[in-house]
């Protein structure tokens, strides 16, 4: 959104929470590296270096956005979290930290859908001696003493990863949820992700048919992690957890272990509560957008998953967003309809 911005004569800031550009990668597990090649990891207007084919380490791409800020000269605000967005008289405040408040006539929310992690009610009934970890606070397998019993639950491209790692010194239990359809990395020797942009499948609308099926079944790239892969590595591969006491663990085929820690890999939810802006939440608290723009006069998303479609919340399809964002922004409210 900054780099279509900078290109506008509009008046605009950028505020982050963060200290640095790209610490909400930096912050996540150390061995992770990106699922998609680096010639479908760059923002608009800089490809990433190296091996266009080759994937970025979780470094290497924090460092590419922090780049790309300072080479489009993007204004942004580091180490400044909005504790309350409020709408008032026809303008939002945003109070931050220090106290002080910031006016603004439109906001757009770029606070990533990929940040507070969703823990199941079922982790309370572990004891209190059972180390539980989320996927923002587990870094790397030293955490966990070795020769332990460790729980992964999930089984999407993080909860494979941290179930591999660990299988190292760990005796894993991986929990699978419903099942999902894995991508091959190769199809006919070229990326999966060159056929599904060639085919126009990153930009299926989600009211399409085919759009709504990918949605439902939201396969992603199995990367040499099949079930079989990680059961030739020595994680036991299991159905859903069903029942949880103390630090014994059941799963839907009834075989019960013990265990020491816990690894929640289990997606992640909104954080919302300093919006005080109702009408952009449901009950449950989750944002409501169309397309990114929400029921509030001026308040606008990006970076939603399926915002308009798969690419929406992928860092490849931002930009197009941004830009048909931008535009319907433009002329809602500054320059009009001509
Ligand atoms: C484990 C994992 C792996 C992924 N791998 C890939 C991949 O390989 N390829 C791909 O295309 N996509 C990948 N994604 C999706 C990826 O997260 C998005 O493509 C993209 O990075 C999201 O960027 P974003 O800027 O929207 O959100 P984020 O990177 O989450 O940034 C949101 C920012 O908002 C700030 N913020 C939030 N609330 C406030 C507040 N109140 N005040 C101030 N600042 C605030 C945070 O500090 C943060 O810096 C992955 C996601 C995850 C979780």
């Amino acid at each position: 959104m900054g780099f279509h911005l900078r290109n506008t004569p509009l008046r605009f800031q950028m505020i982050d929470g963060h200290v640095r550009v790209g610490d909400s990668w930096r912050k996540r597990y150390d061995s992770l590296k990106l699922f998609t090649p680096r010639m479908y990891s760059a923002l608009p207007g800089m490809p990433l270096s190296g091996d266009p084919l080759g994937y970025a380490g979780r470094d290497e791409f924090a460092d590419y956005l922090e780049m790309y800020a300072s080479h489009f000269q993007l204004p942004v605000v580091l180490n400044t979290t909005i504790q309350k967005l409020q709408r008032l008289d026809g303008h939002f405040q945003a109070s931050i930290d220090s106290g002080q408040v910031i006016r603004s006539r439109v906001v757009v929310l770029a606070t990533g859908a990929f940040q507070r992690p969703n823990v199941p009610d079922i982790s309370r009934k572990f004891s209190p001696e059972i180390n539980q970890y989320t996927t923002v606070n587990y870094r790397t397998p030293a955490q966990i003493p070795e020769g332990t019993a460790v729980l992964v639950v999930g089984d999407g491209a993080t909860g494979r990863d941290i179930a591999w790692e660990l299988a190292d010194h760990h005796q894993v239990f991986l929990a699978a949820g419903r099942p999902r359809r894995l991508l091959p990395d190769r199809i006919l020797g070229r990326s999966a992700w060159w056929w599904f942009d060639k085919i126009g499948l990153l930009r299926l609308s989600a009211a399409n048919p085919l759009g709504q099926y990918l949605q439902r079944s939201d396969p992603f790239p199995g990367r040499n992690k099949t079930f079989n892969q990680l059961l030739a590595r020595g994680v036991n591969v299991m159905p859903r957890l069903i029942a949880v006491e103390g630090g014994q663990i059941t799963f839907s085929n009834n075989i019960s272990a013990k265990v020491a820690s816990v690894v929640w890999a289990t997606g992640y939810r909104d954080h919302g509560d300093w919006v005080d802006i109702p009408a952009v939440k449901d009950g449950r608290g989750q944002f409501i957008h169309r397309e990114g723009i929400s029921p509030v006069d001026g308040l606008y998303f990006i970076g939603r998953p399926w915002q308009r479609n798969r690419g929406s919340a992928l860092i490849t399809g931002v930009g197009a967003d941004a830009s048909t964002l931008l535009a319907q922004i433009n002329r809602r409210h500054f320059f009009g309809e001509g």
